[in-house]
């Protein structure tokens, strides 16, 4: 696919504004203390495509925590270290339909989290690799899949959300009352907040929708990171579930595979092969940057990279 450079910084230009001006509406999550302190008018846009070249607006270096984004590269890391069968033997890949954290359908429908983009599915996958992969690896991967050596855990971030994550203790002992969980909870759930800490930037995040979108491949670098049916399994799950219980109207109105964390984090894989990023703090109601979301609409709309069309 070529897109016209031109009309693509146009767009982009014209969408970081649309974002900008959304971004007053929305609200900085403050169910984890330390992310309520984020600046609820900042917002960054950074584009990168296969080339290398790259578009940069606003907030492009800020570094966040990535939160449920995390979720991909844990998807990611169990399918490389565990394969396929063996993680959806744990945990399905089914649109859940629910919040990120709910615990509902887990206690009277099924005993396996509907998908890795959830809470509980995100912890059950953590679960695969707790005893198995170092957090080094794991860092290692995270830092390569984002093009980003600058990540680390943002100890503050974990330390809030470590007092606070009650919810996810519970699912973790949820999931290990039904006997489903593969590893212990406390040191599972420790490590999912881990992962959620991880601070990135709007351009790391471009990256890892870059990496996505190029089948696996880091196209800069020519590393293959992921494998290509691994890659086409993650889009998959983004496209159908990577937006909160807001994703099948994320499928229809925008149509490209994301996933967004409530630290305002976006990451987008989009046909060109291209990669976008984002970082917007204030909320909608579903738990995604409002500003991203806008931007995103109108990206698509305007440069048809809707996969159907
Ligand atoms: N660490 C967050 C939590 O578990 C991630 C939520 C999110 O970004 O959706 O509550």
């Amino acid at each position: 696919m070529t897109l016209d450079k031109e009309n693509v910084k146009r767009v982009f230009g014209e969408a970081y504004d649309i974002g900008l001006a959304a971004a007053s509406s929305g609200a900085v999550a403050d169910y984890i203390p330390e992310l309520a302190k984020a600046d609820p008018k900042a917002f960054g846009m950074y584009m990168l495509d296969k080339n290398g070249e790259s578009l940069s607006f606003g907030d492009v270096g800020v570094r966040f925590s990535a939160q449920s984004v995390s979720k991909v590269i844990v998807l990611a890391a169990a399918l490389k270290f565990k394969g396929f069968d063996e993680t959806f033997s744990h945990v399905m890949m089914e649109p859940s339909g629910d919040s990120f954290n709910s615990i509902l359908k887990l206690d009277t429908r099924s005993n396996l989290p509907f998908n890795p983009m959830i809470n509980a599915g995100a912890i059950q996958t953590v679960s695969l690799l707790t005893d198995e992969v170092s957090f080094a690896d794991l860092m290692d991967f995270a830092r390569k899949l984002c093009r980003d050596d600058g990540i680390t855990v943002d100890e503050r971030v974990f330390r809030s959300e470590f007092m606070t994550g009650d919810r996810n203790r519970a699912i973790g002992y949820l999931l290990k009352s039904k006997g489903v969980l593969q590893s212990d909870p406390k040191r599972t759930v420790d490590l999912y907040f881990r992962m959620c800490s991880l601070s990135v930037t709007a351009k790391s995040l471009a990256a890892l929708g870059l990496i996505l979108a190029n089948g696996g491949v880091d196209p800069i670098s020519g590393e293959r990171l992921v494998s290509e049916d691994h890659a086409r399994t993650i889009k998959s799950i983004m496209f159908t579930c990577g937006m909160y219980d807001y994703s099948g109207k994320y499928g229809v109105r925008v149509g490209v595979p994301s996933k967004s964390g409530v630290g305002g984090g976006l990451t987008c894989a989009a046909k060109g092969p291209m990669g976008i990023g984002f970082y917007g703090p204030a909320l909608d109601k579903f738990g995604n940057s409002k500003a991203a979301v806008k931007a995103m609409e109108h990206i698509s709309r305007e440069l048809k990279l809707h996969v159907f069309d």
